[in-house]
């Protein structure tokens, strides 16, 4: 969020703008996020439904842009979405969540079991019913991180500094005037709040402001040879991401236990059963690397002006903070901009 807000400002002609880190950009949740852009995986409420469209119809341009400015690919695939049902009952649920969805204009499809293994022939022989979602896509997030470093770190009149901790909000006369750091106050004409799943923790972040909490999630990879999967597959709250290149993200876990960043015994055997039985052939996959970060969960984003004069908020996307990263330094920037 800190860097895709400075990209804004900066193409905006902002003045200085100094991007501060206590380790190196992308350090947290957003390198370890699964990469989908589930905009109808995710969204449950109209209003929800439009941004998170917009938010992932845009990527397309903007994975362009990242890779032509910096030369790395970031890894954007249109490879579409399927949401399993095993059951009646989920079933149901799918059914009514298409209607809604394609009376509102997005892709949409209720799949039988055999259209669905025609769509992803990996997928379970249990299926019953899957919701097709053709539009939807990926990014691979510690390709876009790097691709969004750089193109930040390019930019004129933009600092990235790493290794530095806020620790404070610089309040004076009811305002923000930048923030406190080891050796003295950086001050700005505004200060934008981005410190993810610690941003409730910044000393002077104001008490009304609704509460950003970590919410850890556990991730596994799987590799397979040769690449078989294709879609993005959901189901039974577990999820598949194939990248395309025989890596397959399978996730994850939503867990309440503050900022311990375990990878835990029950977290891989509950997100690789749910894995397995979307995908049986993952059997055979070969264990790859597994890691855990912190959701930055608030009652809903964060994103614009705050009750405190010179400080804005870009914190509290929770599951979507890929998905919405470019709407919201988009978004931020004009609120700052204007104000
Ligand atoms: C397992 C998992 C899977 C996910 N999958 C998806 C997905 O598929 N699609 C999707 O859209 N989203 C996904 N997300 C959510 C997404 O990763 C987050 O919403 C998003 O990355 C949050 O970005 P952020 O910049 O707010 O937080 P972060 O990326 O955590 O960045 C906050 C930064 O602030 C720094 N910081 C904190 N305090 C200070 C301080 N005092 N001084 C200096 N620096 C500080 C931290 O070091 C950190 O680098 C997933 C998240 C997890 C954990």
């Amino acid at each position: 969020m800190g860097c895709a807000t400075a990209l804004a400002l900066s193409e905006r002609g902002a003045g200085e703008i100094v991007v501060l880190e206590r380790a190196v950009p992308g350090a947290e949740a957003s390198s370890a996020a699964a990469g989908i852009l589930g905009a109808q995986l995710e969204a449950r409420e109209a209003a929800e439904a439009e941004l998170f469209r917009r938010a992932r119809d845009g990527y397309r341009a903007w994975a362009e842009r990242l890779r032509d400015e910096t030369g790395i690919d970031v890894g954007y695939k249109r490879c579409g979405a399927l949401d399993v049902a095993f059951d009646e009952i989920a079933a149901g649920a799918l059914r009514e969540r298409v209607a809604a969805q394609a009376r509102a204009g997005l892709a949409a499809e209720v799949l039988d079991g055999r259209a669905a293994r025609a769509v992803e022939p990996e997928l379970s022989e249990r299926a019953v019913l899957a919701a097709h979602f053709p539009d939807e896509a990926q990014v691979d997030p510690p390709a876009l991180l790097r691709a969004l470093v750089a193109a930040v770190a390019r930019r004129p009149r933009v600092t990235v500094r790493s290794g530095v901790t806020v620790r404070g909000l610089a309040i004076e006369a009811d305002r923000c005037v930048g923030v406190r750091l080891d050796g003295g106050d950086l001050r700005a004409d505004a200060t934008v709040l981005a410190a993810g799943s610690w941003s409730s923790l910044v000393p002077g972040v104001p008490r009304a402001l609704p509460e950003v909490r970590p919410i850890r999630g556990q991730l596994v990879q799987l590799d397979e040879r040769p690449p078989r999967v294709r879609a993005i597959l959901f189901g039974d709250h577990g999820y598949v991401v194939p990248r395309g290149d025989g890596r397959v993200v399978c996730g994850s876990t939503m867990e309440d236990v503050g900022f311990r960043r375990e990878v835990t015994a029950a977290g891989l055997a509950s997100i690789l059963a749910k894995a397995l039985a979307l995908v049986p052939s993952l059997g055979d996959a070969q264990v790859g690397p597994a890691w855990s970060s912190f959701r930055p969960h608030a009652s809903a984003p964060l994103v614009g002006a705050s009750p405190l004069p010179g400080l804005f908020l870009a914190t509290g996307h929770h599951r979507n903070g890929i998905l919405l990263a470019r709407e919201t330094g988009e978004r931020v920037a004009e609120a700052l901009l204007h104000s």
